[in-house]
């Protein structure tokens, strides 16, 4: 007899994994007391579904298996932010990070192994793009975090964001579906408000987003509202040029009705002074949004330097005299790499080189 090709179960929708039911002669609703098991409560074996009789146990494990990542070093910052390096089915590695506030423990998760965008003051640029996370890659990361949430913090997990490695518009597929696991009922049933995206400003997939109206937030790295800057900066502005991402954004208030983040480095010498801060605030205007100033994380001895103080509060004036609301993000994790645009499998890198 030909050994039956297990597949991973995971895969499966609920409607693959009915039929699948059906097909066996058994009832409906069985798929949906495993696919609870398998997302709800995260088993990683088929023997602990207490609820499916041994047989059932028995013929399922004939057929599928259940891939899950691994957390294969966890990183404790001093400021309590906690890194995970995950290992993937195929043994690549991303990394994942918990950030507990007062008020929040926010998930930052990768969706994408390395990045192919090349912005030039990020780590996981370095990497270059390897290849897309899997809906259930993404999940997994969450489900890591939510528990060490709750073993570190007695707290519940309560915001995700899509701040980690990759450009998570660039993987939209699979990162939709990973979100649609994590906000239905069977899965963490986690609120879309809870959960903000992130993108470089990919033009074409933000008005997708649009188009598929969806619930999430939306963020996007900014940097510079001045073309010029901003190609320098990142070269995806080249393709995707600051009027063409304002157009999109307005494309996605008109039919989503939210409003957009956008993230900011100022970076000495390069966007400091006044005029491209009141280039901000001018993109600022075209739809609701606020803007997030967040602290430049050295990744190497490059040309980049975090702005003077000065600089920081001259563009929180700027901003807001013209009513726009912005906030000076602390960065957090940085002693152990894990602040934005660190993630870079530093340690990964480290033990290969000394193999
Ligand atoms: N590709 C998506 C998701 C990554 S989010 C995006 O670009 O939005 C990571 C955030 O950290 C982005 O806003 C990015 O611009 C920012 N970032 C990258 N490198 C950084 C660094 N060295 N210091 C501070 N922020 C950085």
């Amino acid at each position: 007899m030909e050994a039956i090709q297990k597949k991973d179960i995971r895969k499966l929708s609920l409607a693959q994994l009915e039929e699948f039911f059906l097909a066996q002669g058994d009832k409906k609703f069985r798929a949906k007391q495993v696919y609870e098991w398998l997302w709800n409560k995260s088993l990683k074996n088929f023997d602990e579904m207490s609820n499916i009789s041994l047989s059932t146990r028995e013929m399922l494990k004939t057929h599928f298996e259940i891939n899950h990542i691994l957390v294969d070093l966890m990183q404790h910052s001093s400021d309590g932010t906690i890194k995970n390096a995950v290992k993937l089915y195929d043994n690549k590695i991303v990394e994942s990070v918990l950030i507990p506030t007062t008020k929040r423990i926010t998930a930052c998760v990768s969706s994408q192994v390395g990045c192919s965008l090349d912005c030039n003051f990020c780590a996981t640029a370095r990497l270059k793009r390897m290849r897309n996370l899997n809906p259930d890659e993404i999940y997994d990361q969450v489900v890591a975090i939510k528990d060490e949430a709750e073993t570190y913090f007695q707290r519940p997990l309560t915001n995700i964001v899509f701040m980690g490695m990759g450009e998570p518009l660039l993987n939209y597929a699979n990162v939709l579906e990973a979100i649609d696991k994590i906000t239905s009922p069977e899965g963490l049933g986690m609120a879309p408000r809870r959960i903000t995206v992130s993108t470089v400003g990919v033009t074409k997939m933000i008005r997708k987003l649009a188009d598929d109206e969806v619930r999430f937030n939306l963020a996007v790295s900014l940097h510079s509202a001045i073309n010029e800057t901003r190609s320098r900066l990142m070269p995806i502005n080249d393709s995707n040029p600051v009027e063409e991402l304002g157009e999109s954004l307005k494309y996605w208030y008109e039919k989503t009705k939210r409003k957009v983040t956008y993230e900011y480095v100022i970076w000495e010498g390069i966007n400091d002074d006044e005029r491209h801060a009141r280039a901000l605030a001018k993109f600022c205007k075209i739809i609701p949004s606020k803007v997030n100033l967040i602290q430049y994380n050295p990744i190497d001895e490059g040309e980049f330097r975090q702005a003077k103080q000065e600089a920081v509060d001259m563009y929180v004036r700027v901003l807001e005299s013209q009513g726009i609301i912005a906030k000076v993000r602390k960065s957090r994790g940085q002693d152990i790499d894990a602040a934005c645009g660190q993630l870079a499998n530093k340690n990964e890198v480290g033990e290969l080189n000394t193999n």
